[in-house]
């Protein structure tokens, strides 16, 4: 039985095959040497929380491996990583324990292995069904793998599946979209993740669209096929329940809900991110430092910032706005955002009734915005 203060548990693996042109993920491409280094330092990172009092005790609600991609790991690593795990904290047939992968990076006995091991939810950065998609977003990999991992994954025992997508690249239009999101809902996964591209600093999509390679995302564009998302997927059996978020019903992700609803998580691998009792830290961006630190057994925690109670209540009033049910009245004032929160539904991007908040179609286009606007 998993108890009311369990934690979420999320492990950044930095590595990846190839660098997608939109990526800008904490990541370097993956060399065994690196990866075996990696791995050592990952589990001595673990056993030094082990150590810590106020970790003591605390069981595990979920567990995500995510990055990067796990699965460029050797299969080994993976479930040595999640045994290691389990005989350091506590988990409950409950726990959910997802493990990220390239569709094209997985053979049978690799999936059998992990369900073997103890993961129960795989998640697929499946991107697109168009192969003109991969090329415009540098992907390795063909999209068939998708359906080839997807059926394969459900061989090897693996009931819940997530498939990660993304709209608005480069020369898609919005029947591309409308054809991968009906192409992937025939794969019967049982949650969907769409996320709209967006051009982040120092990737090389953003030298192209400088350069004039390539165009940059069209908001209106954006906006329709968000539209369809939520239209196609509504059709399959999917609800929404968070901006990017779709799933069939008892398989929202119970980990990224953590993150949502104020949950506690502790981070682990480069860059991982973590909030313990009121305190932010993360672990160093950059994995020579990352393993260098761990080599003198110290842990690599480059910021601690303690949330005061009103800080605490702005989060969780800025992250919970981003499920579609929204947040009970009464965080806003904690946080005491009151004079914010009537800006925002006076512009439209938020309403409310007597108990909730919750952004509008508007606002959730805009959310950005009214995150910012709650800072
Ligand atoms: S596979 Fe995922 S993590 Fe790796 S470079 Fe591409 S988008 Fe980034």
């Amino acid at each position: 039985m998993i108890s009311s203060d369990a934690i979420g548990l999320y492990i950044h693996v930095p590595f990846c095959r190839r660098r997608c042109h939109f990526c800008a993920f904490y990541l370097e491409i993956a060399q065994p040497d690196r990866m075996a280094r990696f791995q050592s330092a990952l589990l001595r990172e673990i056993a030094l929380h082990g150590r810590q009092e106020f970790l003591n005790g605390r069981s595990l609600h979920s567990i995500y491996v995510g990055g990067g991609t796990p699965t460029s790991l050797p299969t080994e690593y993976l479930t040595t990583l999640l045994d290691v795990i389990r005989t350091t904290w506590s988990t409950s047939p409950t726990t959910e324990i997802t493990v990220e992968a390239h569709p094209s990076s997985v053979t049978f006995d690799d999936l059998t292995a992990l369900v073997k091991a103890g993961f129960n939810r795989i998640s697929f950065g499946a991107e697109s069904m168009k192969d003109q998609d991969f090329l415009s977003i540098g992907r390795f990999g063909r999209v068939r793998d998708t359906a080839t991992a997807v059926h394969e994954s459900r061989r090897a025992g693996f009931t819940n599946i997530n498939l990660d997508l993304m709209y608005g690249l480069p020369g898609q239009c919005l029947q591309d979209w409308i054809d991968t999101l009906e192409s992937l809902v025939i794969l019967e996964p049982t949650h969907i993740s769409c996320y709209a591209l967006t051009v982040e600093d120092d990737t090389r999509l953003a030298q192209d669209i400088a350069r004039k390679v390539v165009l940059p995302p069209d908001d209106g564009l954006q906006i329709e096929m968000e539209a369809a998302a939520e239209h196609v997927l509504a059709e399959a059996g999917f609800t929404r329940y968070e901006i990017s978020n779709y799933a069939k019903p008892e398989y929202a992700c119970r980990h990224n809900l953590l993150y949502w609803t104020d949950g506690e998580y502790l981070g682990l691998g480069p860059s991982a991110q973590s909030y313990l009792a009121g305190t932010r830290f993360g672990k160093i961006a950059d994995l020579e430092s990352y393993m260098n630190a761990l080599d003198n057994r110290l842990l690599p925690i480059t910021d601690h910032t303690i949330l005061s109670t009103t800080e605490q209540q702005r989060d969780a009033l800025v992250f919970g706005l981003r499920l579609l049910r929204g947040v009970p009245r009464l965080i806003s004032r904690a946080a005491e955002r009151d004079r914010q929160v009537s800006e925002l539904l006076m512009k439209g991007l938020l309403d409310s009734d007597h108990d909730r908040l919750w952004l509008t179609p508007l606002g959730r286009q805009f959310a950005d915005t009214v995150a910012e606007t709650l800072f």
